[in-house]
Formats: structure tokens, C-alpha cells, sequence
């Protein structure tokens, strides 16, 4: 049940020209980082799993932008639909905008795996699945960047990133953060637990304004592309643009 949905002039990414992280997919497979590393032939498994994800995921997302009615300590309400995050007002500061986006991979690259564990090939199908987990995360980065970018054009500053589910947002927000954006223009679902299909997903939420609080947990630039921007705050590292 996702309820009605009161989104506004949705936009869809599908040229998506995504990098996905080596170290975030191995951190996925428990390895931490800058300390443990992998052996020659995980270097191995870990090429064959990146080769076979990029052929199998279809990055694309949707975005909506939205008008704040309301904002309180716990709160933010756009085209009445509540939104109860814990201390966002402390975490984003005064924002006018709020934008909503769902990204997916797909599920050709879960539906692989699946495969795999049918066919007891354990270590590929494990390393597949934490390429489709970094994926996503690589994605939900690369929307970030692109919403600062699209924030910079509209003479607005654009916060981090956030989900229901996770720190202290509660998850069942979802049906919430889904009546903001419409999730049948990428084919991502929402079951009665609050979880998503394709599982490689991820629903985020964004702040905007001229006073937005920038960079609370991380500093967007440091995967970002824009290598001219002139409001870039660290040097890129390692980007999420391929
Ligand atoms: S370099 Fe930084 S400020 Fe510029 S668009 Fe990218 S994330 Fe935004």
C-alpha cells in the first residue's frame, strides 16, 4: 500500500553513467576499510562480480522537488504529506524545499544472483550481491550530486541525503517519502513491511534553501564530478560518474 501520491513535476534519470566503488562493494563483503586486504583471488571474484553487474544493472530514478508548508524541530510537511524526522531542523537548518527520489538498479542483477545460489555458486552469487548493494549506493550518490547541481541553478544550497529506517527515522515514513514521488515511473514497489522491490533500492530525502545546512554527515563534493564548480568544499576523490 503505497497511498495517494501528491508529487509535482516528477523527473526521471536514466543516463546514468555510474562508478561503483570497489571499497564500498568489499566493505559490504566485510572488509574494513584501509585495513584488511583482499587476497588475489577475492581480487579475482570481485572483477568477474563488477564485470557481470555492469551488464545486468539498469540504473534510473525519479525526483521530485517540492514546496516546505511546514517545518518544526521533528517535522517537515510538503503537499500534505507529514513528514516526522527526528531534530531535521537541527540537522538541515531552515530549508524551503524538500526533494523526494527513488533509484533503483533494477532486478536483472537480484534475479542473477538467485541464480547463482540455485546453482551452489556461493562465492560469485555473495560478491554479485554486494557489486548490486555498492550499486545502489553509488546511485543514491550520483542523485545526491545531481540535486546539489540542480540546487546550484536554482541559487539553492542542498543538504546530505537521508532514509526512512535509517538513525532514528521510522521506516513505515516510506508509504510517506512514496506518496512524494511516483515509483511506477522506475517500477519500484512497496510491500506492507515498508520494503522495497527491486531490493537493490534506495528512497532519500533531500533538503534545499538558501540557508540549508550543507554537508552534516559528509561532504557531497568528495564523490561529485563538476570538476569547474566554483562552490566545490573538499577536492573529489573517488567520484560516482563513470
Ligand atoms: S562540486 Fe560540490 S557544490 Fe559543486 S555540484 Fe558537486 S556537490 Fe555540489
Amino acid at each position: 500500500m503505497t497511498g495517494q501520491r501528491t508529487a509535482s513535476e516528477p523527473s526521471v534519470l536514466t543516463d546514468i553513467a555510474l562508478e561503483i566503488d570497489p571499497v564500498e562493494v568489499l566493505r559490504f563483503q566485510g572488509y574494513k576499510r584501509d585495513a584488511d586486504l583482499p587476497s588475489a583471488e577475492v581480487r579475482r571474484l570481485f572483477d568477474e562480480a563488477l564485470a557481470l553487474g555492469r551488464a545486468l544493472m539498469e540504473p534510473r530514478a525519479v525526483v521530485c522537488w517540492l514546496a516546505v508548508t511546514r517545518q518544526d524541530r521533528d517535522l517537515l510537511e510538503a503537499s500534505g504529506v507529514a513528514l516526522r524526522i527526528p531534530e531535521i531542523r537541527q540537522r538541515w537548518g531552515a530549508v524551503e524545499q524538500v526533494i523526494a527520489a527513488l533509484c533503483t538498479i533494477g532486478d536483472r542483477l537480484e534475479r542473477r544472483v538467485a541464480e547463482l545460489w540455485e546453482a551452489r555458486e556461493l562465492p560469485l552469487a555473495s560478491m554479485l550481491d554486494s557489486v548490486g548493494s555498492g550499486a545502489v549506493e553509488s546511485l543514491a550518490e550520483y542523485v545526491n550530486d545531481v540535486l546539489c547541481q540542480q540546487g546550484i541553478a536554482r541559487g539553492l544550497k542542498v543538504t546530505n541525503r537521508i532514509s526512512p529506517g535509517y538513525g532514528d527515522w521510522d521506516v513505515a515514513q516510506q508509504r510517506e517519502l512514496f506518496r512524494l514521488c511516483p515509483a511506477d515511473a522506475i517500477a519500484v514497489g512497496l510491500n506492507a513491511a515498508c520494503f522495497m522491490t527491486p531490493v537493490k533500492s534506495i528512497s532519500l530525502l533531500a533538503g534545499a534553501g538558501p540557508a540549508a545546512r550543507v554537508d552534516h554527515y559528509f561532504s557531497q563534493c568528495a564523490r561529485c564530478w563538476m570538476r569547474d564548480c566554483a562552490y566545490r568544499r573538499v577536492p573529489a576523490g573517488h567520484t560516482v560518474h563513470r
